[in-house]
């Protein structure tokens, strides 16, 4: 299979070809003739399957063959549009368009919040054929007059399922409103839970349904590996590491936005280029940390799950978790960061004895034991015990043992809020990694509902991570002692 067998236009093989792609994906074999076919589509398929370039290059090559449904008198409107739930993919899904419309006349543009409105206002004036957005922005520039939906043919709801989870359903749905009923309607999710069932019902008619394997099986191509090591010794170790190996474009993962500034000073002292990327970053500073991380200046980029979500770096090589997660589903989407369509990769993972409890859930979901490997100089302390971690206002209990039982909450059945508790990480000297500001976000007054099974906790509603005000109702944070 190749993608000129595929009927895709010239222009749209030639820039595909100047990619460096030269075989279609699973899911581009199969999502690119469904959607030239036309009917509305259900896909499967994760970040780092190419599901981009899947729903792209159809719709690139349809607005060149199909005259625009409306008599537009001249003027260019939005023909597609594409709602992604974070602002890193939608910024990388527009880079994608432009990349692949290279050598079209089509005018693409992204719009998100966080940044000033006028530019976008402007380049909506001057004339759009597919336009990317997040679902808060695009209400907005709706709500204000400056954006006209009724030339839309063709929507992409991308990665639906983590919109639901990050509480934009009800967007989802005042979107769905605004646009005109008569459309060719795509939706993208990693998983097919009941509410992504029931909004693919709403959204699509008739649709086609495909999936390709879910990584959550943790592609082969990924080597994994544990280097059991002391708490206090990590950031020495992965200086080790990545010094003695050479390696560049590290994705390091935290749990917490202070662990990662923590992290980065650490490296930054030890002549490691690091940024960290998380919610209280502004727009400006995300995005110049990961063009920077992806041109290779940058060696280590710093991230906590949910700045996570939606980065997309081709053929990552190095992906870190220096502390593990707490919900085993996010290690799998941290390490989907590397071996992306079918390259090498690598993720190491940092495990200190108070966070052996969530590896034994980790390797419970992914069915396969991770293997251990001790490096040379950073054993760990046999009679070191386990210490309960600090979540923002939270307290988990990550040893082994310790988190089916009563007494704490566990990762998975903590309770929720914690906004704003940095004082566990600064108060008493305590040089824990796992303190700090709390990611954990309070609803969104707008109906935000993490999807079923789970954890409410991490699951964050949208506009969380740098809302770190309001009401909290879970209990005073708990110093951990050093
Ligand atoms: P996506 O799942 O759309 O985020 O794509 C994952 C990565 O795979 C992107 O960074 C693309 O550059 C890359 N990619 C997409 N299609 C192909 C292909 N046919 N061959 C090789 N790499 C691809």
């Amino acid at each position: 299979m190749s993608f000129e067998n595929l009927g895709l236009i010239e222009p749209l093989l030639k820039a595909v070809h100047e990619a460096g792609y030269s075989t279609p994906t699973p899911i581009q074999a199969q999502a690119i003739p469904a959607v030239l076919g036309g009917g509305d589509l259900l896909a499967g398929a994760q970040t780092g399957t190419g599901k981009t370039a899947g729903f792209t290059l159809p719709l690139l090559h349809k607005l060149m063959t199909s005259p625009a449904a409306s008599a537009a008198g001249g003027k260019r409107h939005v023909r597609a549009l594409i709602l992604t739930p974070t602002r890193e993919l939608a910024a990388q899904v527009e880079e994608s368009v432009r990349i692949y419309s290279k050598y079209l006349p089509i005018r693409s543009a992204v719009m998100f919040g966080g940044v000033g409105m006028n530019p976008q206002i402007e380049a909506l004036r001057r004339g759009l054929d597919v336009l990317v957005a997040t679902p808060g922005r695009l209400l907005d520039h709706h709500q204000q007059g400056t954006l006209d939906l009724s030339h839309v043919e063709y929507f992409v709801l991308d990665e639906a399922d983590r919109m639901l989870d990050m509480g934009f359903i009800h967007d989802i749905r005042r979107v769905l409103a605004i646009l005109p009923p008569k459309k060719q309607s795509l939706l993208f999710s990693a998983t097919f839970s009941d509410e992504i069932k029931a909004l693919a019902e709403r959204l699509l008619n008739s649709p086609k349904v495909i999936e390709v394997a879910r990584r959550n099986a943790t592609a082969e191509t990924i080597a994994q590996k544990i280097h059991p090591v002391d708490r206090d010794r990590k950031r020495e170790l992965l200086t080790h590491l990545i010094k003695s190996n050479n390696w560049h474009q590290v994705l390091v993962f935290t749990r917490m936005k202070h662990g990662a500034n923590r992290l980065v000073e650490y490296l930054l002292k030890q002549d490691v280029t690091a940024m960290a990327i998380h919610g209280n970053k502004s727009q400006s500073a995300r995005t110049r940390a990961l063009a920077e991380f992806k041109s290779g200046e940058l060696q280590v980029l710093v991230a906590t799950d949910i700045a996570a979500r939606g980065i997309d770096i081709d053929q990552l090589p190095h992906v870190v978790n220096f502390e593990l997660p707490n919900v085993p589903e996010d290690y799998v989407h941290r390490i989907g960061r590397t071996g992306r369509a079918g390259a090498e990769g690598e993720a190491i993972s940092l495990v200190c004895v108070d966070e052996e409890g969530f590896l034994a859930d980790i390797e419970k979901l992914i069915k396969r034991s991770i293997p251990r490997e001790t490096i040379a100089g950073y054993e760990p302390d046999p009679h070191a015990r386990p210490e309960p971690i600090l979540l923002g206002r939270r307290v988990l209990h990550g040893a082994p043992g310790s988190r089916s039982g009563s007494g704490g909450s566990s990762g998975r059945s903590g309770s929720g809020g914690g906004g704003g508790g940095h004082r566990g990480g600064q108060g008493g000297g305590a040089p824990r990694q796992h303190s700090g500001q709390g990611q954990a976000s309070h609803g969104n007054g707008g109906g935000a509902r993490p999807a079923q099974g789970q954890p409410q906790d991490l699951r964050a509603p949208r506009r969380t991570e740098a809302a770190n005000s309001g009401p909290l109702s879970s209990p005073p944070p708990r110093r951990v002692r050093g």
